[in-house]
């Protein structure tokens, strides 16, 4: 199975479930962080990132509210271990940092900390609170952390229930396009010599 196959379904098989205490399942959070990112003229790798920012989430079989549990289900860590295996860093770093960028805004803007929804609150105790300025500083020096902070205000976003996006297939095409060239499916070209 190649990975879009894969992606389609662990949606299928996950998508519907509950993103957290949210208003939307996990498909439609994923679509919703993804169309943001794509109204905001983000790269392919940064819209991938954002769509499956919380494929972690789809691969562990911790319940929807293991948060409740006192449980960091980690799955920022999942998420990434499974896009390093497919994209490069442009995809995998953004997610892999998404928690960290609420801990850094939550350090650094007070009116980002407030606006917050009551279960990321929750999980922010369980992922160790706000950075302290050591910790600000060292997410400041990383390649990725704009992005990752871009991705962590359109996920803090894509919480509306009944939103209309465009559909999985339409986004997997910047998916597609993360793909290794070896990876991608062989484009269908049109031999001018036949
Ligand atoms: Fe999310």
């Amino acid at each position: 199975m190649n990975v879009i196959e894969r992606i389609r379904e662990l949606f299928a098989q996950r998508g519907n479930s509950q993103y957290g205490h949210e208003a939307v399942s996990q498909l439609e959070h994923a679509l919703q962080a993804a169309a943001l990112a794509e109204s905001d003229d983000a790269s392919d790798a940064l819209i991938t990132a954002s769509l499956l920012h919380d494929v972690g989430h789809l691969l562990h079989d911790l319940p929807d509210d293991a948060p409740d549990q006192g449980i960091d289900d980690r799955h920022e860590e999942l998420a990434a271990a499974w896009l390093t295996d497919h994209f490069g860093e442009a995809v995998s770093e953004p997610a892999r940092l998404h928690v960290a960028a609420k801990r850094y805004l939550c350090a650094t803007s007070g009116s980002y900390r407030k606006h917050l929804s009551p279960p990321s609150q929750l999980s922010l105790q369980l992922q160790g609170g706000p950075m302290s300025s050591d910790e600000v500083a060292a997410f400041r020096a990383h390649p990725w952390s704009n992005d990752a902070v871009r991705l962590r205000i359109w996920d803090d976003q894509a919480k509306v229930s009944d939103l209309r996006t465009p559909d999985l297939e339409y986004f997997l095409k910047y998916v597609q396009r993360c793909l290794p060239a070896g990876d991608a499916p062989a484009p269908t070209t049109t031999d001018p010599a036949q």
